[in-house]
């Protein structure tokens, strides 16, 4: 069994615990970083299409100039 420091108040847990037996904080999971990246990409994702639909645009509109 492999201990792991919580990230809330450090103290020692076990990396199976669902939760720190102290403060209650919830360790960060593989799945949760995942969700993270998946929130960051997403995000990410978002913006380019906006720059993207904006160059379109700004192009679309400075041919008809
Ligand atoms: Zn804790």
């Amino acid at each position: 069994m492999a201990l792991a420091n919580c990230r809330d108040c450090g103290a020692q847990i076990s990396t199976t615990a669902k939760s720190c037996p102290r403060c209650g904080a919830k360790p960060r999971s593989a799945l949760g970083a995942l969700a993270t990246i998946g929130k960051a990409v997403v995000h990410v994702g978002f913006a380019v299409v906006l720059i993207v639909t904006f160059i379109i645009v700004f192009r679309v509109v400075s041919s008809y100039q």
